[in-house]
């Protein structure tokens, strides 16, 4: 936690596509009040908006390309300076380079705050395949599903298979594309983050509530 405000917790959470990370982000928001800021989130609500950023965006979110640094680091930064920031944030997606990592340390530091620390949810890679191929949304409300560990919900007038689709990127091409682009240019924030004393790291292949208790420790550890 920053020496200087004792208020701010900036909180990172980092793994491959598919660890568990905006499930769990979405969980620990809501047991510890941090703000949660998805990247990707943003540029699905700017998709659905029409916007040019989200029509820009989508191009790359399409293939499994990571959207340009420029176009990502100043929608993030235009982001954490707004008021319900001030106390800290849990980031979902971001950053995925290392040139995003100093954008966010350097926009911190200016602030006088800096990242407290970045959960790695460590899963292996044929893990992840198995996770993503089966990786379906609800067209109406966009709940998550999954055809094998989490199937739809038959009952339900919104979320039965009808209406589950395949997001673009969770189709195999893009998958196997993501991954590259995971080992590529985000895995080295692990080197990044740990070099710095920042890293903190959960075994994402346990039970869901088992990781999100694991999560909670590591922030306990130091936010306390
Ligand atoms: P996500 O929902 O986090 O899996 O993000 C979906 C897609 O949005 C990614 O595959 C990228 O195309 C794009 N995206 C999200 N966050 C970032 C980021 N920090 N940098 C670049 N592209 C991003």
């Amino acid at each position: 936690m920053s020496q200087t405000d004792a208020a701010a917790l900036y909180v990172i959470l980092l793994g491959p596509p598919g660890a568990g990370k905006g499930t769990q982000a979405v969980q620990t928001a809501a047991a510890t009040g941090l703000l949660h800021l998805s990247t990707g989130d943003m540029f699905r609500e700017h998709l659905r908006n029409g916007t040019d950023l989200g029509n820009l965006a989508k191009t790359y979110m399409d293939r499994g390309e990571l959207v340009p640094d420029d176009v990502t680091i100043s929608m993030l930064l235009e982001r954490i300076a707004r008021s319900d920031a001030q106390a800290g944030c849990l980031f979902d997606g971001f950053p995925r380079t290392v040139e995003q990592a100093q954008a966010l340390d350097d926009a911190l530091s200016a602030q006088d705050d800096e990242i407290a620390v970045t959960v790695l949810i460590d899963v292996s890679n044929d893990e992840i395949t198995r996770r993503l191929g089966g990786r379906v949304s609800c067209a109406d409300c966009g709940s998550v599903f999954h055809n094998i560990f989490n199937p739809p919900d038959e009952s339900s007038p919104c979320c039965d298979n009808v209406n589950m689709i395949q997001r673009d990127d969770d189709k195999p091409e893009a998958i196997a594309n993501r991954l590259q682009v995971y080992a590529d240019q985000t895995e080295p924030l692990v080197a990044y983050y740990s070099n710095a004393g920042k890293l903190s790291t959960v075994n994402g292949e346990q039970p869901p509530a088992a990781v999100g208790d694991d999560l909670l420790e590591a922030l306990q550890a130091v936010s306390s």
